[in-house]
């Protein structure tokens, strides 16, 4: 049973993988590498001069996989509630069991519909559908929660990998029964 499955590894699920696991939490990210920010040149992200959209993306794995996240490359096909949790399919590498799971799905949220998740118009340029969420990041459906562009977010990665450690800061505090904070601070001599 994994505290949290992300699904989609994209700068929102990259980063909630990265605030999972380095929080403590058994956290599975999977990801069908169809990913629009492959395709990005950025030079607008705080803190970084210039990178491309393929270097920001295996970065944020690498760091998500350093804190022991585990990563599995599949299409996810549904989601579905069951008495002990969240069961997540997959096309080729079978379910895996959750606490809760984040969505992290991009422009894309088929998958959203198939799990029955409550959807609405999209606001900003291009992105036509979002899943409806509330300022947590909650969903219509317990555990379900989702994050960065299928959240309906401005489509900037800075934004996105923000939302996706936003929801997954509130995640883990719902895991641990009280608000998450994490903090390392800089060694002095
Ligand atoms: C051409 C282009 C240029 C851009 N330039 C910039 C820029 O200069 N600056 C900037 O800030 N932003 C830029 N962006 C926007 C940036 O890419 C997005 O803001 C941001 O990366 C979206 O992050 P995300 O994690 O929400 O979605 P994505 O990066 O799209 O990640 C979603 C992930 O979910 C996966 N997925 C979806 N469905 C499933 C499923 N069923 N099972 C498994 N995996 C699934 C996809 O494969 C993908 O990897 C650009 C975008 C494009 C297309």
């Amino acid at each position: 049973m994994f505290d949290i499955v992300i699904i989609g590894a994209g700068p929102a699920g990259g980063s909630a993988a990265i605030f999972a696991a380095k929080a403590g939490k058994k956290t599975l990210l999977i990801d069908n590498d169809k990913s629009m920010t492959k395709r990005a040149w950025m030079e607008n992200h705080y803190g970084i001069m210039e990178i491309s959209g393929p270097d920001l993306i295996e970065t944020g794995k690498k760091q998500a996989a350093k804190f022991g996240a585990e990563l599995v490359e599949d299409q996810v096909t549904n989601v579905t509630k069951t008495e002990q949790g969240l069961v997540v399919e997959t096309a080729e590498k079978g379910s895996f069991e959750a606490k809760h799971v984040i969505l992290a799905t991009g422009a894309v949220t088929a998958l959203a519909e198939t799990i029955g998740l409550k959807t609405k118009d999209g606001t900003e340029p291009r992105i036509k559908t979002i899943v409806d969420v509330d300022a947590q990041g909650k969903t219509n459906i317990d555990g379900i929660w989702a994050a960065g562009t299928c959240a309906g977010v401005s489509v900037h990665t800075i934004i996105t990998s923000g939302d996706g450690a936003k929801v997954a800061i509130n995640v883990i505090s719902e895991l641990n029964g009280e608000r998450y904070v994490d903090h390392d601070v800089l060694k002095t001599n």
